[in-house]
């Protein structure tokens, strides 16, 4: 007879989440169990009353001993599983489930020869039924269920045999047959069960993976949106991400009648700065410059952007134009801090230059104005010698319309004023 661990090999040939599950099988049987031990106990207790014999009682021995030790081993299983290996607790459930099998076959071959025939058939045909569904149960572990098969069969096909009597042969061809339909059930039920078990554990596999697959592309996301909105050269904003960030909070502004600040910045000088010192150095001024105007902002509704070229925006949402200011002098003062060296310059570092423009609740503007606005003041600016900042003057409300009907509209004649 081959080791048991050879016989229950295929739990080798699977994952161990399938073989747990495989032997979980074999030890959720304890209702079932139950209540085969009491109909033979019942059948027992009839023969032993009805006819006296002995092996009645026997039969009852042997269904008390063996439903006792698979209960109490399933219950085993239930608080322990964790403590053996699922082939260690196949091997244990085949070592209970063979010994109940052998000990109906040993049962049914001496019944056979009990002289209440009626009785004998009823056992014969229990018996049958309780190893047909034996065979279904235990499928998933297919040296458990053949096992069982052989051992209650074959005893009761050699007794038929042996009896001489030409009925008990005939019913031995029919026990063959039987071991023989069992045996293929059982095979069939065997590999659907595994089928399934492996198609479950594919698809969790899968699902796992797309999880994955859907984080790291969620992160890839994340980055691609950033460099999508990054100046490559200063790692500020770029022009898209301002457009986007502008038209928000100007939506923003509208609705919460909130005030809202533009600032247009620029390098004063920035081509003779190139020609001087060469555009490898251009670049580094333009990403020391973004780094000077970043660091001034502390809001979250504050944003600087690189507008174009050595042309740089700021967005201050909620600031009017007396905030505004102090910022853009902040700014001026931050950049003008850094001393960058700039001889072609009169300042003789690297100076900018800033227009301002704000747009409060109560006045009449469009986007498109506020930006116009914002960049004349630059260029106030630049006239009145660089280096210093300009704001345009507020435009006047023309219509007794509520300010966000004002303020929301698309379309405005009114031009902004800039104090030269
Ligand atoms: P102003 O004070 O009036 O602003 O004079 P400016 O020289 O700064 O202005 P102008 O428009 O005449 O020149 C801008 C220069 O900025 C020209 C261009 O070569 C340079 N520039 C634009 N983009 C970049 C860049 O990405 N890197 C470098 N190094 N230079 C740039
Ligand atoms: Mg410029
Ligand atoms: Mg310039």
């Amino acid at each position: 007879m081959l080791r048991l661990t050879d016989r229950l090999r295929e739990l080798d040939d699977v994952s161990p989440e399938i073989a747990r599950k495989l032997v979980d099988t074999l030890f959720r049987q304890t209702r079932i169990v139950i209540i085969s031990m009491s109909g033979f106990m019942m059948l027992g207790a009839v023969g032993l009353i009805g006819t006296g014999s002995i092996w009645y009682l026997g039969g009852m021995i042997v269904a008390a001993i063996t439903g006792a030790w698979r209960i109490w081993q399933a219950r085993r299983y239930e608080i322990s599983r964790q403590t053996a290996s699922p082939v260690t607790w196949a091997k244990r459930g085949l070592v209970s489930t063979w010994a109940a099998a052998a000990g109906w076959g040993a049962w049914s071959a001496v019944i056979l020869f009990e002289p209440e025939r009626n009785l004998v058939i009823v056992v014969l045909a229990v018996q049958t039924a309780c190893m047909m569904g034996g065979a279904v149960r235990n499928c998933a572990l297919r040296a458990i269920a053949v096992g069982q098969i052989l051992l209650t069969q074959t005893p009761l096909a050699i007794a038929c045999l042996l009896s001489g009597d030409p009925y008990l042969g005939l019913l031995a061809v029919f026990v063959v047959m039987n071991i023989i339909a069992a045996l293929a059930l059982s095979k069939f039920l065997h590999k659907q069960t595994k089928q399934l078990l492996l198609q479950d554990e594919e698809k969790t596999e899968l699902v796992n993976s797309l999880e994955i697959a859907k984080q790291e592309l969620e992160v890839i996301n994340t980055h691609l949106e950033t460099l999508a909105a990054t100046d490559a050269l200063t790692d500020v904003a770029n022009r898209r991400a301002f457009d986007l960030a502008f038209a928000r909070e100007w939506r923003r502004a509208c609705r919460d009648m909130t005030p809202l600040s533009l600032l247009m910045l620029d390098v004063d000088h920035f081509k003779a700065f190139n020609d001087c010192y060469g555009h490898q150095a251009g670049d580094a001024c333009l990403r020391d410059v973004a780094a000077a105007i970043a660091a001034c902002l502390h809001r979250p509704g504050d944003m600087v952007a690189r507008f174009g070229g050595e042309e740089f925006v700021v967005i201050l949402q909620g600031i009017d134009a007396t905030g505004a200011t102090k910022m853009a002098s902040d700014i001026l003062g931050a950049v003008a801090a850094r001393q960058i060296p700039h001889d072609a310059s009169s300042f003789r570092h690297v100076t900018i230059s800033i227009g301002l423009a704000s747009v409060s609740p109560d006045q009449q503007s469009t986007m498109e104005q506020l930006t116009a606005r914002a960049d004349t003041a630059l260029y106030a600016a630049k006239r009145a010698g660089r280096n210093c900042l300009r704001i345009a003057a507020t435009p006047t409300p023309s219509c007794p319309e509520t300010p966000k009907d004002r303020r929301c509209r698309t379309v405005s004649p009114v031009a902004a004023v800039v104090p030269g």
